[in-house]
């Protein structure tokens, strides 16, 4: 049956039901080749133009400028952790990041291993329950670059505009907030993203950079880990993610139909406002974890006032059909991610059973 949950997990995520129907219609015989996508050569002229067509796309509706390359990877974004310090880090090169959750750690971790960062701001003392102040971001002028994670999926918190790092090329970790909303590229020398969250299954990395920061990488390092390597092939030096981008290209034209970025940020404001408001009016029942100046619209994370009761909400969720609502196991309590492909109606019905939980337990 189509009957579908009220999926409000982290990632993998829920996917659009006209996405996935259109994918199921044309998955053994895709546009009469007498074969499934995934079935086909990656370097046939059928494969290719979803390939491009999906570029496309990604750049138009995300207001990409020429001068950038759109590059589609693998290995999440964890391996960009690895390959921006592998690429732009030399030994004894600073980089800053600034520190913002869990994604924060783990990215500047691995650029311990190429160079030398600095963490040169982190909000951990306060739980990363906010995002810090420009005047607590000092960046030095000899980094190689600045290190941001846009939305921390983890503590529910997401930058709303973003640090002027001059010279230095700003480098944004959009795991869980691509193209959630309209963003000014031009600010960034780079973006990363997993598809799993906002735009489509796991199994394929998407990088934006400029071309001419590009040319700055290392050139002493594995073929398959420079960016160049793809760049120069059009992200078809070795086998793609084929069925991924299919999907990443079907959910870019469900974007476009939706009416693009800025009908989907509205849509993303109208519904993380509808549990944000159960939370606020709440008389402490629920507490928000993330500061209300730093609070994600993808990731709403919050408590309920007891423990026992939390245990509760979270097992008469379940029962109710909601999934995904138990918090990152690094944490605990509630986390209801609502991305892009999550419906209003979803939203809608968490912030109803929330009212309801709160009558019958208060
Ligand atoms: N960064 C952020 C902000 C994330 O939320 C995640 C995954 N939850 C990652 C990085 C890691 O992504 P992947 O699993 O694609 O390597």
């Amino acid at each position: 049956s189509n009957k579908r949950a009220y999926n409000f997990n982290a990632g993998p995520s829920a996917l659009p039901l006209e996405v996935l129907e259109k994918a199921q219609q044309e998955l053994v015989n895709f546009q009469e080749s007498g074969m499934s996508i995934m079935e086909m050569s990656h370097r046939s002229a059928t494969f290719e133009k979803v390939h491009n067509e999906a570029i496309f796309r990604l750049r138009k509706l995300f207001a990409i400028p020429n001068d950038y390359e759109i590059l589609f990877l693998q290995g999440g974004a964890s391996l960009q952790f690895t390959m921006i310090p592998m690429n732009f880090l030399k030994n004894g090169k600073t980089a800053s990041y600034i520190m913002t959750g869990v994604w924060s750690e783990k990215a500047y971790k691995e650029a311990k291993l190429f160079g030398e960062p600095v963490q040169i701001a982190s909000t951990k003392e306060n739980q990363y329950r906010n995002i810090p102040t420009f005047d607590e971001i000092d960046v030095d002028t000899d980094d190689a670059y600045v290190h941001v994670t846009s939305n921390n999926t983890i503590y529910g918190t997401q930058w709303t505009e973003f640090p002027n790092t001059g010279e230095v090329p700003l480098i944004a970790d959009m795991s869980s907030d691509i193209m959630s909303k309209p963003v000014d590229i031009s600010k960034f020398d780079m973006i990363y993203a997993g598809a799993q969250k906002n735009l489509g299954p796991s199994g394929v990395t998407v990088v934006i950079a400029r071309k001419d920061f590009l040319a700055k990488a290392n050139s002493e390092i594995p073929t398959i880990l420079k960016y160049s390597t793809h760049a120069e092939s059009n992200s078809l030096y070795n086998t793609p993610p084929t069925f991924g981008i299919y999907m990443l290209g079907e959910v870019l034209k469900w974007i476009e139909e939706k009416g693009g970025l800025t009908a989907i940020a509205q849509q993303n404001e109208e519904k993380a406002k509808l549990i944000y408001d159960v939370i606020d009016n709440s008389n402490g029942f629920y507490t928000g974890h993330a500061s209300k100046e730093s609070r994600s619209l993808m990731n709403i994370t919050f408590r309920v006032a007891d423990e026992e009761l939390e245990q509760q909400f979270l097992s008469e969720a379940k029962e109710a059909g909601f999934i995904g609502l138990n918090g990152h196991r690094s944490v605990g309590g509630c986390r209801a991610s609502a991305y892009n492909s999550v419906p209003l109606e979803t939203c809608k019905a968490l912030s109803d059973f929330m009212i309801a939980f709160k009558t019958k337990h208060q």
